[in-house]
């Protein structure tokens, strides 16, 4: 009946891009069994334990066979799973908890698998790291018993679109753009980080796509298209053919970024480790503008060590030898979640602390990290900037920037997200020695709009002519102090909106290694002048919704850049 009614479910497009493909269901996370779960009266309790055995082993198959079909890391991590699902102790002890106890195989598990992960705690270092996939192997088992999907990120046997209620970033993380054509989530809004994770991966995305789920049944044809924010169930065929023809041909960066006029604007990538940094070093990024060091973490139990640490930093810093790369140190919080901090869970994580006021509850992490940093940097050619997330006052800079002094770092900045760093700019910048402004945190706190809520993505918007004036009150400062600040959120992957900040003061633009060409593009046939007037343009508009129409009307190569 629905099928009839609504093949079409709208959200939020958030990563470009229309595909065609079957649908995999992402499966609802595991529950914990009821404590009182217990054998039914009258159910053998030898027969109850040997469901266990046998779930065992087919989980050990699944991963087994899932393994063989994957590569590097991931097989060995795959086996390695395998390997525990089967493991006597874990298996022996949940068995015995039937026998003597009359618990339910799912009960047994559960505690059998607490007891392994008390003792690798109790252990501690890299043996303590293990009790995550302890609890993945936990909750295969728990599925298996009771008949329900295995959970986590589905492993399709062919390209398939991901459709999910909610995806952590961490899930986010882990998708292989090979295996996976589109995602579309019931949550979410556009500058959530799986928004901006999908966008680095080059996989189109929908979020914020209510009824999604219901929608579709798995192996559902589905056309996703990731600009407009659609999801169509069943799509005609003439709509895939026209699908196919329609392709744009894909522009290319020549690596240095300019206006019509040539004045250079450094154009630079986001990256989150040593894969995607290659990625945009072939993509002819001029340098990094943001390595986001938290997402390599995400979800991990125990703090990297300094040598881990130093390994994902020369990957990302060899990529671009004699080239600046920006990294900002851990920004945990909000929606990412690094639970090795032990910070609490609060009420309101967007204003608890988080970034570098986490930091500084955290000392050791922090020296760890700079320590790291500066190893890392020794090793490498690269030009390496520091920054420090959540900045809110000039004093948090001077103390960031004194830390960095204290471990040899020298270009040490900020991220300018809160409005009152802008505001306060021109002290900021008496400590800090560039900046790159968090437009996706600016807006969300200058506007009062929860990022993650799709509903507020109106609100949540760069175009927003409050958040344009806060970036222009950034720039002041920088201008004032003779300091280079960039654009590092996802406003500067914006081709209409590249011109603007370019017009408010902003000297570089960092994003997607994806959207670099289309940001030359436009930047190349406007002058420094059409710039400033852009930005006036915008900044005079009512709303976010003015501000785009005026700007893109007023830049007349738009429509043949098809953009
Ligand atoms: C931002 O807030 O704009 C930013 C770049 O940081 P993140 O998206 O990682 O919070
Ligand atoms: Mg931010």
């Amino acid at each position: 009946m629905r099928e009839r009614e609504s093949p079409t479910i709208t959200g939020i497009g958030v990563s470009p891009g229309r595909i065609v493909g079957p649908v995999v269901l992402m499966p609802a996370p595991i529950a914990e069994p009821a404590i009182s779960d217990r054998i039914a009266v009258g159910v053998d309790r030898a027969t109850s334990a040997q469901r266990i055995t046998t779930a065992s082993a087919q989980v050990r198959d699944e991963l087994t066979s899932a393994a063989a079909h994957a590569s590097g890391k991931s097989r060995e991590l795959l086996e390695a799973t395998a390997m525990m699902a089967a493991d006597p102790l874990l298996v022996t002890d949940a068995r015995r908890r039937v026998l003597e106890n009359g618990l339910a195989p799912a009960r047994a598990i559960w505690d059998a698998a607490g007891q392994v992960c008390d003792d690798l705690t109790a252990v501690g270092g890299v043996v303590a790291e293990r009790t995550r996939d302890v609890r993945d192997v936990r909750d295969r088992l728990v599925a298996a018993v009771t008949g329900q999907a295995s959970p986590g990120v589905p492993r399709p046997l062919e390209p398939s679109v991901l459709v999910a209620t909610d995806l952590a970033p961490a899930d986010a993380a882990t998708l292989d753009p090979a295996k996976f054509l589109a995602v579309v989530t019931e949550s979410g809004g556009p500058i959530s980080h799986t928004a901006i994770i999908a966008r680095a991966l080059g996989i189109p995305a929908v979020l914020g796509a209510v009824g999604a789920m219901g929608a579709v049944v798995e192996g559902s044809i589905v056309l996703v298209d990731g600009g407009r924010g659609t999801m169509r169930r069943d799509p005609p065929a003439e709509l895939i053919a026209s699908l196919a023809a329609a392709t744009r041909p894909a522009r290319t960066f020549d690596g240095y970024g300019h206006t019509a006029d040539g004045v250079h604007i450094a154009l630079v990538a986001n990256v989150v480790d040593a894969a995607s940094a290659v990625v945009a070093a072939e993509a002819k990024a001029e340098g990094v503008g943001l390595f986001r060091t938290e997402v390599g973490f995400l979800g991990r139990e125990e703090a990297p060590s300094v040598a881990e640490q130093v390994e994902a930093y020369r990957g990302v810093f060899a990529a671009f030898p004699g080239r600046m790369v920006v990294i900002r140190t851990l920004d945990a919080g909000g929606d990412k979640s690094l639970p090795f901090l032990g910070l609490p869970v609060t009420s309101n994580p967007a204003l608890a602390p988080r970034g570098w006021r986490a930091a500084t509850q955290l000392p050791t992490v922090v020296d760890d990290q700079l320590d790291a940093i500066a190893r890392a940097a020794r090793h490498e050619s690269a030009d390496v900037w520091v920054m420090a997330p959540m900045v809110a006052t000039p004093q948090a800079a001077a103390e960031f920037v004194a830390r960095c002094e204290l471990h040899g770092l020298h270009r040490a900045g900020v991220v300018i997200e809160v409005p009152s760093a802008a505001l306060r700019a021109r002290q900021v910048f008496a400590h800090a020695a560039f900046a790159s402004i968090g437009t996706n945190d600016l807006a969300q706190y200058a506007m009062a709009a929860d990022r993650l809520d799709a509903s507020l993505a109106d609100l949540c918007d760069p175009w927003q002519p409050a958040v344009l004036a806060l970036i222009a009150a950034a720039c002041a400062g920088a201008t004032h102090a003779d300091r280079p600040v960039g654009v590092c959120g996802e406003a500067a992957a914006i081709p209409a909106l590249a011109p603007v900040l370019v017009g408010l003061g902003v000297t570089s633009l960092s994003m997607t290694p994806r959207a670099l060409a289309d940001v030359a593009a436009v930047l190349a046939t406007t002058t420094a002048a059409d710039c400033a007037r852009l930005a006036d343009l915008a900044l005079d508009a009512p709303d976010a919704r003015a501000a785009r129409e005026r700007v893109r009307s007023a830049i007349p190569a738009l429509p043949d850049l098809g953009l």
